[in-house]
């Protein structure tokens, strides 16, 4: 296999109002404490090309999605033409680039120079990766581990998510390449105060894997939804090196002590999915423009599940942020169906909000409070759980 990396910075400029996305409305950054990152991993094998990207945003809708994709598909052939996979990280210190979070609850807080530049640069660093594959990777490493005590669950305690799956493309003389980690939590340790820009604990994380490794690092979000979020206190960056440092380290001690396997397999299997959108509040804010109206004529949105298969390491790819109770059980399918080392990545290609189990779903009588039942609010309807399963469970046949 042939690897490719490159990673660019997004951070906004603080000359115009940027609107922090993930809590109340109205935030306005003050001032940046670390870096966002566009970051693309190619990987090709003489039949296939896959490139992975990763955002630190919190989130990016499948239109914005499929134009990057369509754009750096203009550069090749029907035949060399790859597959990409653009996933949002959700941090909850970085911009708007969906439209809840802006100045008042009838204007969007998406900057639109801010998002057609950020278009560009991922464009630009998706083809730079490509360009960059050239860098022979015989061999992998994969290791998929619980790593207690960072993330909880505040919907519902009992049910945790805290296997952290890790990857490490090898070189011939069998040093690192680029390690990809996957955690199920959401980025906001600096929770909803804090107004400098910041990657949170993905920052902290990556930067302690490439310290260590001397090779790039690049990150995922797990099934983060309902909600896994980092067991903290004070919602200081104090904690949040400290939640990326144990996960570098565990991951990093786990590869250590992992065997490498030639990369044998190279894979990637799509379903698109239709769902019927329900909720009100999403109505709402169609009508307001504050988020793109994506429905078709029965007012159903389109999105997609992939299956992407790294040799034995697999990942599930869901668009939207899925409740740990799923992506359990998906993980537990993937084991079942053959994965050695399974992975959820969420908001990928898309981000159409909670992903909830079926049996759970209550759409409160009033979403404005609604105390147990918040991810109802954001999630698209009752239906989209199940229908994102067994998406994904057909290609897992
Ligand atoms: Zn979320």
């Amino acid at each position: 296999m042939l690897i490719g990396y490159a990673q660019t910075i997004i951070t906004p400029s603080l000359a115009r109002p940027v609107y922090m996305a993930g809590f109340a409305q109205n935030r306005q950054a003050t001032s940046i404490h670390d870096d966002l990152y566009v970051r693309a991993l190619a990987m090709c094998t003489r039949e296939r090309t896959i490139v992975f990207c990763a955002l630190d945003l919190i989130g990016f809708f499948r239109p914005d999605v499929q134009d990057v994709i369509q754009r750096v598909r203009g550069h090749f052939t029907e035949l060399t033409k790859p597959e990409i996979l653009i996933a949002s990280l959700h941090p909850h210190d970085g911009p708007d680039t969906m439209g809840l979070w802006g100045p008042d609850d009838r204007t969007s807080g998406v900057d639109p120079l801010y998002l057609a530049e950020l278009k560009d640069k991922t464009v630009a660093t998706i083809l730079t990766a490509l360009a960059a594959a050239t860098k022979e990777s015989p061999a992998m490493k994969s290791v998929c581990l619980r790593v207690p005590g960072l993330a909880k669950n505040a919907r519902n305690p009992e049910i945790l998510d805290d296997e952290l799956t890790a990857l490490q493309f090898l070189d011939i003389d069998g040093r690192p390449l680029v390690s990809l980690f996957d955690f199920a939590c959401h980025p906001e340790v600096m929770w909803e105060h804090n107004t400098q820009i910041s990657a949170d604990y993905v920052g902290y994380l990556r930067q302690a894997v490439e310290e260590t490794t001397g090779a790039p690092c690049i990150f995922f979000s797990g099934a983060l939804g309902g909600m896994m979020t980092p067991d903290v206190k004070e919602h200081s960056f104090a904690e949040a090196e400290t939640i990326g440092q144990t996960l570098a380290k565990s991951g990093l001690e786990a590869l250590e002590n992992a065997s490498s396997f030639p990369v044998q397999e190279l894979d990637v299997q799509k379903k698109e999915i239709k769902v019927k959108l329900t909720n009100i509040l999403y109505k709402f804010a169609f009508r307001r423009k504050l988020l793109p109206d994506v429905r078709d004529p029965q007012g159903k949105i389109t999105s997609e599940v992939n299956l992407i298969k790294i040799g034995p390491a697999w990942f599930a790819t869901i668009p939207g942020e899925l409740l740990p109770k799923l992506g359990l059980a998906l993980k537990a399918r993937m084991r079942a169906a053959g994965a050695q080392v399974p992975g959820v990545i969420c908001l990928a290609n898309d981000e159409l909000g909670y992903i909830l189990p079926a049996e759970d779903f209550r759409f409160p009588l009033n979403p404005f409070k609604p105390g147990k039942h918040y991810e109802e609010t954001n999630s698209i309807s009752k239906e989209m759980g199940p229908v994102v399963m067994e998406a994904m469970l057909n290609l897992l046949r």
